[in-house]
């Protein structure tokens, strides 16, 4: 089975996380859609969950956005798949 991930453009940003802080200026996934504000990311370095504002730029998830992406099975395959990565 061949698995295909869309990478968009986005604004210049960093990963929200202090530690981190990776520059982040695209987002792939799974769905073909181009992010929207609201939408959900993980840091592909670090496993930070973020939140794409209005300009698209990323804050960090709230707690209870967390509680909610770790209730999701795709949010938790894909922190699985970056922890085989780093691993
Ligand atoms: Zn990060």
């Amino acid at each position: 089975m061949t698995i295909e991930i869309t990478s968009h453009r986005l604004p210049p940003s960093k990963c929200t996380n202090p530690s981190c802080a990776a520059p982040l200026d695209s987002a792939g996934g799974l769905h073909d859609k181009m992010p929207a504000p609201g939408d959900r990311t993980i840091c592909i370095k670090c496993s930070e969950m973020m939140i794409f504002g209005d300009d698209l730029m990323l804050r960090s998830a709230t707690e209870e956005e967390r509680a909610t992406m770790l209730e999701d099975k795709e949010v938790l395959e894909y922190l699985r798949a970056l922890l085989r990565l780093h691993n």
